[in-house]
């Protein structure tokens, strides 16, 4: 297809965004894409500001009994060393978040659903919310689970949480899960609905330049993103690692620099369409450009994940291959990623929750 600026211009000025106007702007050119970014930075100056919220994320455990064919954590990766912190270790990185001002913590893990396992996490978020009287927003990011179990785990505490759909792609999804039970797409997609029944602000996210993915593909998440009206998003590119079963079709995939372009390019038009919701600069950018989330801050994200897992479990959640910051502790990360985002014009949003505006606007007319 060959696209003009001025089609590009054209689609900016419209108020909503149709699947071909999408897949026309992800198909941007590098002189082009600056319309895009022009029109992203504007609407994050209108409805979001200029603050950048921290959340500390604690990788707390590689077990998982899934096997997803992507992630280098799955169940069947015996090479993958497995960890689980203790609760005192969770807890210690919990206080350095409150300790540094961080307004937020993310609790991530693989997946389990076994009672130990949904229990420990009640107990903890109590304990959480008693240390720090209440002031740090949590969030949660460990898979699909029932709605009592969310609703138990709002009762415990928790406010937000993360399941990213993948791929909106049914056909796709099962190109990069198994086909069975445990991996089911509507299972996933009640899940996320659950998710937001249980009262939390609701988060999902895919991953961009999966093998076998279309312009299409993306074009109808962001719109799924959009209908769902959901209230935070984290979409990073997809690195292919090298003890999974879809290293196999690494031949498929786009060279890495494009990978980190097109997601740079999902989330300007998703901040366009979608203009008061917490956009996550994901840690997969960082794998492919050193700088790479502060861009991403640049052109429309405004939430960032310093990893404050203690640093010798760090390499063992490796999802992908080349994940950043394996060597560092928590203090390195943070002193150097708060002088990048003041250069590229943002602040830090010390202290405060930084809790997602459209989940509090929903209804209003922007
Ligand atoms: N087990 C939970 C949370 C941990 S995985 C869950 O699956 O929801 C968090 C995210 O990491 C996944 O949603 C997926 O989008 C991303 N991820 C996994 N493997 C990846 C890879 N190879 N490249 C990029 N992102 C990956
Ligand atoms: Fe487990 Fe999540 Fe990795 Fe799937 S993506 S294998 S559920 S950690």
């Amino acid at each position: 297809m060959h696209i003009t600026e001025n089609h590009i211009k054209s689609i900016l000025e419209k108020k909503e965004f149709s699947k071909e106007d999408i897949t026309v702007l992800l198909q941007a050119d590098k002189v082009q894409r600056q319309l895009i970014y022009a029109k992203s930075v504007e609407i994050k100056e209108k409805y979001i500001g200029k603050y950048t919220y921290f959340r500390g994320l604690i990788e707390f455990s590689n077990l998982c009994v899934k096997d997803c064919y992507y992630c280098g954590i799955r169940k069947s990766n015996q090479n993958s060393e497995r960890y689980n912190l203790s609760d005192e270790q969770i807890l210690q990185a919990v206080a350095f978040a409150h300790k540094n001002k961080y307004g937020s913590i993310v609790l991530q893990s693989g997946e389990r659903s076994d009672k130990a396992f949904t229990d420990r996490i009640s107990n903890l978020l109590k304990t959480i919310t008693k240390n720090h009287n209440g002031e740090l927003g949590i969030t949660l990011s460990l898979g699909e689970q029932s709605l009592d179990v969310y609703s138990d785990w709002v009762q415990s505490g928790a406010h937000r949480y993360l399941l990213r759909i993948e791929s909106t792609n049914r056909d796709l999804y099962y190109k990069i899960h198994p086909n069975d039970a445990a991996h089911a797409y509507e299972q996933r997609l009640e899940a996320l609905c659950n998710t937001r029944r249980a009262g939390l602000q609701a988060g999902t996210g895919v991953m961009v330049a999966l093998p076998f993915q279309t312009y299409e593909d993306l074009a109808d998440d962001l719109l799924f993103f959009q209908n769902f009206d959901v209230d935070m998003v984290g979409m990073g590119p997809y690195i292919e690692h090298s003890d999974t079963p879809l290293f196999g079709v690494k031949a498929e995939l786009m060279p890495l620099i494009d990978r980190f372009d097109l997601t740079m390019k999902m989330i300007a038009v998703l901040r366009i369409m979608m203009k008061d919701i917490n956009i996550a600069a994901a840690t997969a950018l960082q794998a492919i450009d050193p700088i790479g989330r502060e861009k991403a801050i640049r052109v429309g994200a405004n939430i960032i994940m310093p990893n404050i897992t203690p640093s010798e479990n760090r390499k063992n959640y490796q999802l992908y291959d080349n994940k950043p910051c394996i060597d560092e502790g928590a203090d390195d990360c943070t002193t150097c990623m708060e002088e990048r985002i003041q250069l590229s014009g943002d602040e830090i949003g010390y202290g405060l929750r930084g809790d997602s505006p459209h989940f509090f606007n929903r209804g209003k007319s922007l």
